[in-house]
């Protein structure tokens, strides 16, 4: 199969039309889902005049005459006094603010005359009320399907009252490792062996991403135990992930053995570096990706393909932050033949420093990025200041 560009890639891993399914949960239990309905307030919001100080509520007609005071409101108690000429009503933070009265003068700005009288000491400058409905109407829609919840997300769930929530299932993510060369983390290599760090991260990833990852285990280079693994995974999951096997060697048998699974290749090769072996493909039960071995790659093509395919099959649009900062160094490719993927640091100036790398097997670049940014095909140096995209990893 012929190699695609990036942008081509992208769009045909974008156009994969499946998506999750919802399911109803509390509120409490949303955080970093994605939310599935669209919620309105079951109330005006303040639900009445309330006060926004500690003061006294009175008429602001009246603010150059001492002023009788006739009652104590606390917060979650309701007035009993109408306030008249040269009234006032001493008033607590978020109680309402009795009828008669148009403005709440803080404590600060009075002098207590003799025993229940006040007078103002200042001028005026605001009436310190929060008028009923002034932030939300009834019905007024509060919170969008489609993004993902955040703490002050929350919060407004729970002031409209709206404790049951529908949010769209994680999707089922499988992770299969594949490599006679590899050992769990847990144990030391042999002469000719490597720890497995993809799982893992991938994992991760997954998890960050909103997703549900499970563990498949290591796949040696042997076609009949690829194949087993991967038609357990495929029907258990809606999206099965592999690293390695992907590239020409001869004991790369991913891709032959997806096909003898019912797997619908899109691409099999992506003018990207790193990663341009990664793989996508459909079964009629789940998404594929046939990610590179190299773990610097299999990260940085799980954040520029994957993640925004499980976003879109949450219901999420996909609009990761771009930020745009300054170089803060020349960077030059030799080869321009391909979209590059780098990975940088920002430094304490704001300027964009790429990050030292040899190649994509070199794990420990990527705890020293912040993000990533992106080179066109065709383009061979960014200059020292030239402003570059930063996505941040
Ligand atoms: P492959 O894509 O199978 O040709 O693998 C490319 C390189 O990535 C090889 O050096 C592999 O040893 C290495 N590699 C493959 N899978 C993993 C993994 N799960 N964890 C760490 N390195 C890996
Ligand atoms: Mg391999």
């Amino acid at each position: 199969m012929e190699m695609i560009s990036f942008e081509k890639a992208f769009e045909t891993v974008m156009n994969t039309s499946f998506r999750t399914g919802t399911e109803t949960v509390s509120y409490t239990d949303t955080l970093n889902r994605i939310l599935a309905e669209e919620i309105a307030s079951d109330m005006d919001m303040p639900p009445f005049n309330k006060s926004s100080v500690d003061g006294f509520a009175c008429r602001k007609s009246d603010l150059g005459n001492d002023l009788e005071i006739l009652e104590t409101i606390p917060a979650g108690n309701w007035p009993s006094k109408f306030i008249g000429k040269n009234q006032c009503s001493r008033i607590m933070t978020g109680a309402p603010v009795p009828d008669g009265a148009d403005c709440v003068i803080m404590v600060e700005d009075t002098e207590l005359l003799s025993e229940g009288f006040i007078k103002f000491r200042s001028s005026f400058i605001k009436e310190n009320i929060a008028k009923k409905g002034e932030d939300i109407r009834k019905g007024e829609l509060v919170l969008r399907a489609g993004k993902r919840i955040r703490p002050q997300d929350i919060a407004v769930m729970a002031s409209v009252g709206h404790t049951s929530v529908t949010i769209s299932k994680r999707p089922r993510v499988a992770v299969i490792s594949s490599g006679s060369e590899l050992v769990e983390p847990d144990l030391i290599p042999g002469m000719s062996q490597i720890r497995n760090s993809n799982a893992s991260q991938l994992m991760a990833q997954i998890e960050r991403a909103g997703a549900s990852g499970k563990y498949y285990g290591i796949a040696a280079d042997d076609e009949a135990q690829t194949l087993s693994i991967i038609e357990k995974a495929i029907p258990e999951n809606d999206m099965v992930l592999l690293t390695g096997g992907v590239s020409m060697g001869d004991f790369d048998f991913v891709p032959s053995v997806l096909e003898q699974a019912g797997v619908r290749f899109f691409f099999t090769r992506v003018a990207v570096q790193p990663g341009k072996p990664t793989t996508f493909g459909l079964h009629s039960r789940s998404v594929i990706f046939g990610l590179p071995g190299n773990p610097v790659s299999s990260f940085i093509q799980f954040e520029m393909l994957v993640r925004p395919l499980l976003s879109i099959m949450m219901g999420c649009e996909w609009k990761p932050l771009n930020i745009n900062m300054p170089m803060g160094e020349k960077f030059m490719r030799s080869s321009v033949d391909r979209m590059a993927f780098i990975p940088v640091k920002i430094a304490d100036d704001a300027s964009v420093l790429p990050v030292e790398y040899h190649g994509s097997a070199h794990i420990s670049a990527l705890p020293e990025a912040d993000g990533i940014i992106s080179m066109p095909v065709g383009k061979k140096i960014f200059e020292k200041g030239e402003v570059v995209s930063v996505r941040p990893i």
